[in-house]
């Protein structure tokens, strides 16, 4: 738990996925909405952190029915990610960061047949290797595979996320102080599974035609990091000029 990582080497420049994305990926296709192509991603049948969430199921269906009829309606994903004024702030970094995890986990799911050891023996995001550490069995930044350091990530993730110490799973139960940290800590790993997604397997990802959905959820991701700052500027350097491109894209 809290464990810091390795940024690994991030140096020079690199060719972001703002180089392949046209104009027109970002258009929801004919006869698909953008709710469907989220929900896409949201159905996979991901049952974890139901448990902490059930006590919160008010705020939970707010926002889930909020997120679907904003994206019906192809609302503006940036007013989307913005704390609902009745909400309180953990408790909405916490739904999301369900959400986030479970919409991550998916994405992988069904991804993760072309992201093999053999095909990926470094998490790596173009020129940025991510090196493994945690205080169980990685107590040094060790390389792994991009399949182990993701999995590793997931379960990282899925375990702080049950954790009710954590995760509170009772309404009368504050979250910890260490509670903003820890988001950000699962948050920053997820945004490295969809950088090396980007870098590594888009254009399979693109021939499968699943690029719409990837891009879809990591706009929605970004805006939602963007809004709560949760992962420092430096760490999401690999992806920079892609991002600026969501940005400023109206
Ligand atoms: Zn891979």
């Amino acid at each position: 738990m809290g464990n810091k990582q390795s940024g690994g080497r991030e140096t020079g420049t690199n060719d972001t996925p703002v180089d392949y994305l046209s104009q027109q990926e970002w258009d929801v296709p004919q006869g698909q909405t953008a709710h469907d192509a989220y929900q896409q991603w949201d159905n996979q049948g991901v049952q974890v952190g139901e448990r902490a969430v059930s006590h919160r199921q008010d705020l939970h269906n707010t926002m889930r029915n909020t997120l679907r009829n904003t994206m019906m309606a192809g609302g503006d994903l940036r007013q989307l990610v913005k704390l609902p004024a009745q909400a309180d702030r953990n408790d909405w970094l916490a739904l999301n960061t369900i959400h986030f995890y479970k919409t991550c986990a998916a994405i992988f799911e069904s991804l993760r047949h072309m992201c093999t050891k053999e095909s990926c023996p470094m998490m790596c995001a173009g020129v940025t290797e991510y090196l493994w550490r945690d205080n169980k069995n990685y107590p040094r930044p060790t390389r792994v595979s991009a399949p182990e350091y993701i999995e590793f990530s997931l379960k990282e993730a899925m375990s702080v996320i049950e954790n009710p110490e954590i995760f509170p799973t009772a309404d009368d139960v504050d979250f910890p102080p260490s509670f903003q940290e820890k988001v950000r800590e699962i948050f920053k790993r997820l945004f490295r599974l969809f950088a090396h997604l980007y870098y590594s397997h888009y254009e399979s990802i693109k021939d499968k035609q699943r690029n719409k959905n990837l891009n879809s959820s990591f706009k929605h991701f970004i805006f939602f990091v963007l809004e709560f700052q949760l992962i420092d500027p430096d760490s999401l350097a690999p992806l920079q000029k892609f991002i600026e491109h969501i940005v400023t894209k109206r």
